[in-house]
């Protein structure tokens, strides 16, 4: 019989560029924590609002932060939000210190960030600022508001859209979960209305596929991928 690990004890962040990343690359796995007792955070850096190109953008920050809001109760997640503007979001101390603020308020133990080589800026940013900010959390010496994490949180990177250039260590079967990645997704009303922009890939077959697609690599019939990062304190046995 297989051995399970269980997410019960954790406090699971999941540090995303956009209002739809989760949904794409991690949802599956922060609602099976969530399954096992898992307390679940997301936070979404940047506002969305240039992810179309008709609503002025203030409007559509609004829009997409609504919907998010609507997937992450579906999540039965705290929401957090950077509030960055998109393509906007650089690793410099200003937003490490803005982004360790929301880590000491949330108290993580597990925190889920983009992979480093990510094919689009904003997520290497956000993998930058997450890795970082899992370390300056617990680090005295960076003071913001609230106090230090006593421990820093372990760290996961999660794949890539369409898989590209990330390479697994160890996946999550999430089979009993796509239907509400799905769910999830359709909450982002914004972005599935732009199945004709010549720079958008239809999001839900993309999600299916992929699910199925690591799954088929993992033995099962859906799964996300993750690597886990090894740093000092943060590299954990599960
Ligand atoms: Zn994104």
């Amino acid at each position: 019989m297989a051995v399970q690990l269980s997410f019960a004890d954790e406090r699971v962040l999941a540090v995303m560029a956009h209002p739809d990343d989760a949904e794409l690359l991690c949802a599956g796995t922060l609602a099976r924590a969530r399954a096992d007792g898992a307390t679940i955070g997301l936070c979404v850096l940047c506002r969305g609002d240039k992810g179309q190109p008709v609503t002025p953008v203030a409007e559509l920050a609004r829009q997409r932060r609504q919907e998010t809001t609507e997937a992450a109760e579906l999540l039965g997640a705290q929401t957090m939000y950077g509030d960055f503007a998109d393509g906007e979001l650089t690793d410099d101390y200003a937003s490490r210190m803005r982004l360790v603020e929301i880590f000491r308020r949330f108290r993580p133990t597990l925190v889920i960030a983009h992979a480093a080589n990510d094919y689009h800026a904003d997520h290497r940013a956000a993998s930058a600022l997450a890795e970082s900010a899992s370390w300056f959390c617990s680090s005295r010496g960076h003071r913001t508001p609230s106090p230090p994490l006593e421990t820093p949180p372990a760290l996961w990177f999660c794949d890539a859209l369409e898989m590209l250039g990330f390479e697994p260590t160890f996946y999550v079967d999430v089979s009993e979960y796509v239907d509400l990645k799905r769910r999830m997704l359709d909450c982002h009303r914004s972005q599935l209305q732009r199945s004709g922009d010549r720079d958008y890939t239809p999001l839900e077959h993309l999600l299916v596929r992929q699910a199925a697609a690591r799954g088929s690599q993992a033995g099962s019939a859906a799964a996300e991928a993750f690597r886990q990062h090894q740093a000092l304190l943060r590299t954990r046995a599960w």
